[in-house]
């Protein structure tokens, strides 16, 4: 339902759980994050209200520079723990971490290839198969994985991806499910809500219908899934309209 991710010079975790509360409005049954730090991941997820998630951070703290984080509106899999986003699968160098709006609808035959090919699911979701697809075919550049995965997918996706194998970047991709980068003074944002940057930034990249974003804490690249590198459009929001 909410995404809100974070790369730069700041701790992550205090930065999503604001931007969490700030889509809170959009409606949620669970809410989750991962930060990184080096090779390590840090997720925390529960299913309730986002001040459920602080106390859990509060207790429990993300460590990390960077994150993505999810007030999740179950379409497929109850509202649990275990069903809240991020979703991990592999280990080691094909580890990721994944949060999701909108529908996978082949899941189910997606899930079942991979059943039989041996990989054990964690949860009821949609959105584990593109956690456990991108780990499956992790050959060590994550984006390079992306880019194959996606075309496999039918439904509608707005995704943030992250990996330790590649630990100071944000893959994010649009497909039918808003998402909008924001641009900070060597930070970065992503949300799936312009509104949640305010504050944050004005400046803005609306990721298109098929397209990739690339993020780090002092650059970004857009992509078409298809054809590649495509000239990014950067858009001033007035805050006062
Ligand atoms: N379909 C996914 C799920 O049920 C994502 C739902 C959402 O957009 O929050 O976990």
């Amino acid at each position: 339902c909410g995404i809100f991710g974070y790369v730069g010079p700041r701790e992550a975790e205090p930065i999503l759980v604001d931007g969490l509360r700030r889509l809170e409005y959009r409606g949620y049954d669970s809410a989750g994050m991962v930060t990184l730090t080096g090779r390590h991941l840090h997720l925390r997820k529960t299913a309730g209200r986002v001040g459920d998630l602080a106390n859990h951070v509060a207790d429990k703290p993300a460590p990390g520079c960077i994150g993505i984080s999810h007030t999740r509106w179950a379409t497929h899999g109850a509202a649990t723990d275990c069903n809240a986003h991020p979703h991990l699968a592999g280990s080691g160098d094909s580890l990721v971490a994944v949060v999701h709006n909108g529908v996978i609808e082949n899941y189910q035959s997606l899930k079942r290839q991979l059943e039989a090919a041996g990989v054990v699911f964690r949860s009821q979701t949609d959105t584990e198969v593109i956690a456990q697809l991108l780990a499956f075919h992790h050959d060590g550049d994550l984006l390079a994985t992306v880019r194959r995965v996606l075309p496999m997918l039918k439904g509608t996706y707005g995704l943030a991806i992250v990996s330790p194998r590649d630990p100071n970047t944000i893959v994010a991709a649009r497909l039918g499910s808003p998402l909008v980068l924001g641009i900070g003074d060597c930070e970065h944002y992503l949300s799936s809500d312009p509104a949640a940057l305010i504050g944050h930034t004005s400046k803005v990249v609306y990721l298109r219908d098929g397209q990739l974003a690339v993020i780090r804490e002092d650059d970004f690249q857009i992509e078409d899934i298809h054809t590649g590198p495509v000239d990014a459009r950067v858009e001033t929001i007035d805050w006062e309209l």
